[in-house]
């Protein structure tokens, strides 16, 4: 079998004739396209001889072409799949970084599609007919929906960090405990914000333990800030002590310090009911008596991608005013969705219109429900076993890391394709869908998949039979 099937193997001229090359050809030139033919042929050859039962679809030299030629579009990312674009998220990551986090809602999307397309209103004030300031609406509804004093927006929470420490404690030291000198993703680590800010780190405490006194004992008069970090993505246990946020309010408050605290994911609804018990909601922290917080607009809060700085009157127009401002300053469409995106909260319906909420809320009976749906709708191949597990699914974005929530996942198991094949065949499918491989099978969590992508989930599995 095997030896008809090398001999049948077309040659590279042949290969470098086939329509379907051309575009490769135009691309990355003759030269490059033999290149990838020979470690396409190569690896065929090895397949071939080892005879692992792959190949034994491909009788004829049309459909080894069509492979061939599979498999090297494989190795050449198009500049179609550099683009930014749509993903489906079949991951079950609520937040998942790689994949852009959290996905907008209507009326956010609605907003922005408004002011991107015409004029806005981003610094002139209505009523005066003058210039304006910026973020001056989201600022009141902030403030009507947190009862801070005021707010400022920047680019992310990294730059809202680095911006309140500069504002705050240049040339002066920031109290942090040990056990929250943390490292956000690969670029965002406590220690080096703090020197970016021109500020000293005054590190106190232990990993597990730190106590009041702790704090206590490091003010002195080049103190300038105390730091709060919410551990977003690692969490000590065991034999672990920190200070209520209210007894570090106080202190800070009898010393005349300003306390911050970098909430990370700075949640508005209570998680608690979803048994995650992890993420302080903003409001929490506020009333504990901090100072100045500073969250993301793209993990809990489901907006887009920002920072957001909250807190007492005096220190937020300090921070306004400092001139990394404008350097990490957002524009106009960040501003209409984030102010769409707090208005959802303060109508009282996030849960049914922010993407993020409704898919943290999304029951494990209702994902079960519309899973078994969508089983019975994916067209009959042999090959395809389709099953429904039960499995977690995790909030990501670094937060909530011992959270899991409940879900049922669709199983994909081929007796033509790999896990890694199927995974790969979705990939590459437009749009792409991403999920995951769990236990040597590809599992599918419909909690952050859309009903329209369900759809488009539903054709790229019918074509799977392809060959
Ligand atoms: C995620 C996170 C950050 C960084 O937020 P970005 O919006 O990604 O810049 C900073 N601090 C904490 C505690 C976080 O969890």
């Amino acid at each position: 079998m095997s030896t008809t099937l090398l001999r049948n193997l077309p040659s590279i001229d042949q290969l470098l004739r086939r329509e379907a090359l051309q575009s490769f050809i135009a691309a990355a030139g003759r030269d490059t396209v033999r290149d990838r033919l020979r470690d396409v042929l190569e690896e065929f050859r090895r397949e071939l001889v080892s005879a692992n039962g792959k190949a034994d679809s491909l009788h004829d030299a049309e459909s080894l072409g069509q492979e061939i030629e599979r498999r090297l579009s494989a190795r050449f990312v198009s500049r179609q799949q550099l683009q930014t674009q749509r993903v489906i998220n079949a991951t079950g990551v609520v937040l998942h970084t790689n994949l852009g986090r959290a996905p907008l809602s209507e009326s956010a999307i609605a907003a922005i599609n408004e002011v991107a397309r015409d004029y806005s209103n981003l610094e002139y004030d209505l009523a005066s007919g003058k210039r304006g300031k910026r973020g001056t609406g989201l600022e009141a509804s902030l403030r009507e929906l947190l009862n801070c004093e005021a707010a400022a927006v920047v680019n992310n929470c990294a730059a809202a960090v680095l911006i309140t420490l500069n504002t705050l404690a240049e040339g002066g030291e920031v109290i942090v405990s040990r056990g929250e000198l943390i490292e956000i993703g690969g670029s965002f680590r406590i220690p080096d914000v703090i020197a970016k800010s021109g500020a000293r780190i005054r590190e106190v405490g232990t990993t597990n333990r730190t106590r009041l006194s702790d704090y206590e004992k490091a003010i002195n008069e080049n103190t300038k800030v105390i730091l709060r970090a919410h551990p977003s993505n690692y969490r000590v246990i065991g034999f672990t002590e920190k200070p209520a946020l209210e007894e570090l309010a106080q202190l800070a408050r009898e010393r005349g310090l300003p306390l911050f605290e970098d909430l990370g994911s700075g949640c508005l609804i209570d998680l608690n009911p979803l048994g995650i018990h992890d993420e302080p909601t903003i409001a929490e922290a506020l009333k504990a008596g901090a100072s100045v917080v500073a969250f993301s607009g793209d993990k809990l809060l489901g907006g887009p991608q920002a920072g957001i700085i909250l807190g007492e009157a005096e220190l937020i127009k300090r921070i306004k005013a400092n001139p990394l401002m404008r350097a990490l300053r957002v524009d106009k469409l960040t501003f209409a969705a984030l102010e769409a995106t707090v208005a959802a909260y303060l109508a009282g319906r996030a849960l049914t219109e922010i993407p993020v909420q409704t898919a943290l809320h999304a029951k494990k009976e209702s994902i079960t429900e519309r899973s078994r749906v969508f089983i019975a709708q994916v067209p009959r191949q042999n090959h395809l076993t389709l099953e429904l597990l039960d499995g977690y699914s995790v909030i990501g974005g670094g937060s909530a890391p011992e959270t899991q929530l409940p879900t049922t996942l669709i199983s994909l198991t081929s007796s033509q394709f790999s896990p890694d094949e199927l995974e790969e065949r979705l990939r590459l499918n437009s749009p792409p869908i991403i999920a995951r491989i769990q236990d040597d099978r590809l599992v599918i969590d419909l909690r952050t998949v859309s009903l329209n992508a369900e759809t488009e989930i539903l054709s790229a599995l019918a074509n799977l039979a392809g060959r």
